[in-house]
């Protein structure tokens, strides 16, 4: 296994699996794609969706488009750590990148929603690292899904609805923060990244270390 050397303590460690959830338009992909530009040892895990492409989005870049068909085959072969319903389409987080980003000792980031989140816990347990964003305000939500642009009225009166939703699962997440300021939100997730990179369990390479540091007497 070719694990990550931790920029702090120039020791191997164990990857994260980083789960981001939040209602749509509350800021979470500007979020993932900062936090992303900003730390090269961290992957973006890609979704398979049954939901259509929306304008400007890239196929196997946002996620993977795939038809009803193709997601059951998908579920069938075992193929998905997780999936689950959302805005009656289907999500599901492949498991092949997901192996391979921990057998190559990368981080992991995952934009997947509460029902995710859950799934992934019995199988990651501590290696999970769950971060919730809460919008200022239900006007300031409805007012970013409206500048997106990208979503009709309809669309758009349903993720309100499903925002409440989302937002009542707050309390299973680890760490919680109010999106008031995205430079500020960026750098509690980058703080947060790098204190759970910190953590003992993480850090399996420092047994050896240690013992070298106070000999094998102690
Ligand atoms: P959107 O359609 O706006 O891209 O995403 C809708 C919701 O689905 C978001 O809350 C997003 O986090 C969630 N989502 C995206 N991919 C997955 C996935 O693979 N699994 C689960 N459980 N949720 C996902």
């Amino acid at each position: 296994m070719d694990l990550p050397i931790d920029e702090q303590s120039g020791r191997r460690r164990r990857g994260l699996l980083i789960v981001l959830s939040s209602p749509s338009g509350a800021g979470k992909s500007t979020i993932s794609r900062l936090l992303l530009e900003a730390d090269p040892q961290i992957t973006m895990s890609v979704s398979a969706t049954t939901r259509p492409k929306r304008p400007g989005e890239r196929n196997d870049v946002d996620y993977h488009f795939v038809d009803d068909a193709e997601f059951d085959a998908m579920i069938a072969a075992g193929d998905f750590v997780e999936w689950a319903y959302v805005f009656g389409y289907r999500y599901g987080t492949p498991k092949a990148p997901v192996k391979a980003a921990l057998r190559d000792g990368r981080d992991i980031l995952f934009d997947i929603d509460w029902q995710g989140a859950r799934q992934l816990e019995p199988d990651f347990g501590e290696h999970l690292v769950t971060i919730f964003l809460l919008p200022p305000s239900m006007e300031e939500l409805e007012r970013r899904l409206h500048a997106r642009g990208t979503d009709s009225q309809d669309v758009i009166a349903e993720r309100m609805l499903r925002a409440a939703d989302e937002i009542d699962h707050w309390a299973e997440y680890q760490y919680v923060m109010v999106n008031r300021d995205m430079d500020e939100c960026l750098k509690r997730v980058r703080a947060i990244v790098v204190a759970e990179r910190s953590k003992r369990v993480r850090q399996t390479d420092l047994h050896p270390f240690v013992r070298d540091l106070i000999g094998p007497q102690h």
